[in-house]
């Protein structure tokens, strides 16, 4: 078995937060059964939207493409149970921007019939790289550790560069998650099965698998699998549990003591980052023809009655999660997607479990804002920022939505943890105002984006038009010519048939 190291790199700020972890891991994964409805978003992956391409009334199959992404950067949706599809309308969802997404709606026929594959591939060890990265582009697998970015995409810009490090991200460093922890105890064979599908498709020696030290059962399982597999490219790293050494570029350096710089990638310093949930997603598929249907999620909080991590189908409603786990308590307030820290508020529980949903919590009391008081400059915000940024800066910068020098600042760079504002004795929302920042600029960007390409496709027209009318112009010309140069012919005939037949007129 290979040892856990220790060798690791320095995270800049962070906190040391109440893990609130042991209430929803006291209890093994539980599968919750195929609900009557399911409830399946078209895009559950950052980038281009993902189109539906099966109708209303259509039966579909467990594992049946759904939705087709359009656009170079996107991931398919399948469906995760078989049933007949009755709607495709706009539903609640929890994502950052807006709160309704065309959502396709299967009723459930509770037969769980799966799609028949359409191919068993050889063992991963024969296949080259593409045929790999294709197989995992078809999966609609992408990072489960949040940012859903589509892993087949993220595969094939790697492999353009020099790596030297596939390292797995186990470190579930934001209060109460526990999803990660839990697949690591449970599902270990999978995470390192996936690690070796990822080293053999980029080509990569050394995998390093990065787990927190409060960590013992997962770090235990994984070192107990290493041992049988005997694969000595794979090690692991305990990192220190602080928030947030589970950010990529936090990971990145704690692991390896490599800084990816601003702006850029961990693979600029070559490395490449995946969930370990992602790995074990890729093992499923890869191995077993299982697309992304399914995920563990942790359902957690004073406000449901028997926390515990479960393995549902995506587009399981959140109320048929929360009913299988007991229902709510009396004393639940607030329903929120994802962590206390980078997670949302949301108002109803018809919302939908997608690919991002990695914690489902229910807290008792909503901790009411404390009045904010202007900055006193007192530094803390910037002692705690992992990225050393100058929160206060920033802040002044965002009132005064001066672009140019949020930019200057680094505000791109913000990886929204919260860590700022948890420690601002002025009770400054910095986090939210950032995030609503960064939206504004990726906005305008967008916006502007939409504008070159209209003006392109403008320019490419008046273009096109130019070139037809000059075209005609000189098809036109041709013509003329062609009639003058065939007048005097005419005219030449007519008067030769005149001196032939001279009475006829
Ligand atoms: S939210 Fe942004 S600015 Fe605040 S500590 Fe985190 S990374 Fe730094
Ligand atoms: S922690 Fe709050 S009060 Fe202190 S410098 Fe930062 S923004 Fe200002």
């Amino acid at each position: 078995m290979s040892a856990p190291t220790y060798d690791l790199g320095k995270l800049h700020g962070g906190l040391r937060l109440e893990a609130h972890k042991n209430i929803s891991t006291a209890e093994p994964i539980r599968k919750i059964p195929v609900p009557g409805q399911l409830v399946l978003p078209i895009t559950q992956h950052a980038g281009d939207p993902a189109q539906p391409i099966v109708g209303i009334g259509e039966r579909v199959l467990k594992g049946q493409l759904i939705a087709d992404p359009e656009g170079s950067l996107g991931a398919p949706v399948h469906a995760s149970s078989s049933g007949k599809v009755i709607a495709i309308e706009p539903w609640p969802v929890s994502r950052r921007h807006g709160d309704n997404a065309p959502c396709i709606v299967i009723e459930c026929d509770g037969e769980d019939r799966a799609i028949e594959a359409a191919e068993i591939l050889p063992a991963y060890d024969t296949l080259p790289a593409d045929v790999l990265l294709t197989k995992v582009l078809q999966g609609g697998i992408v990072g489960l550790g949040g940012a859903v970015f589509p892993t087949a995409q993220k595969l094939m810009q790697a492999i353009t560069c020099e790596l030297d490090y596939v390292i797995l991200n186990g470190v579930e460093c934001e209060p109460y998650i526990s999803c990660d922890d839990m697949l690591m105890r449970e599902y270990a064979r999978e995470v390192i099965g996936g690690a070796q599908i990822l080293l053999h498709a980029l080509e990569v020696d050394v995998c390093y698998i990065a787990v927190e030290s409060d960590k013992p059962e997962a770090i235990h399982r994984l070192g107990e699998v290493l041992a049988e597999l005997n694969d000595e490219r794979i090690v692991l790293k305990q990192v220190p549990t602080i928030y947030p050494s589970g950010g990529e570029d936090q990971l990145v350096q704690l692991v390896t003591n490599l800084e990816v710089p601003t702006g850029g990638l961990p693979t600029d310093v070559g490395c490449l980052v995946q969930n370990v949930g992602t790995a074990a997603a890729i093992y499923n598929w890869i191995t077993d023809n299982e697309p992304l249907v399914s995920r563990i999620t942790t359902v957690t909080g004073d406000g449901v009655t028997q926390p515990m991590n479960v393995e549902a189908r995506l587009g399981t409603t959140i109320s048929d999660i929360i009913n299988f786990v007991g229902g709510y308590t009396e004393r639940a307030e607030q329903l929120i997607i994802g962590g206390p820290m980078t997670g949302k508020s949301v108002t109803t529980d018809r919302v939908p479990l997608v690919k991002a949903t990695n914690c489902i919590l229910v807290l008792s009391e909503v901790p009411s804002a404390a009045a904010e008081m202007p900055c006193i400059r007192c530094g803390e915000c910037a002692a705690v920022c992992p990225i050393q940024l100058l929160p206060q800066q920033l802040f002044w910068y965002a009132c005064a939505d001066d672009e140019t020098k949020m930019r200057s600042y680094g505000l791109v760079d913000c990886i929204e943890c919260g860590c700022c504002d948890l420690v601002c004795p002025s009770h400054i929302p910095l986090t939210a105002d950032f995030r609503t920042a960064k939206a504004r600029i990726r906005e305008q960007a967008d916006e502007k984006a939409r504008a070159d390409r209209a003006r392109v496709r403008f320019e490419a027209r008046n273009e096109r038009l130019e070139k037809e009318q000059q075209a005609r112009e000189a098809e036109l010309s041709l013509q003329k010519e062609a009639a003058k140069s065939a007048a005097p012919d005419t005219i030449a005939e007519i008067m030769k048939r005149k001196q032939e037949k001279p009475d006829e007129d």
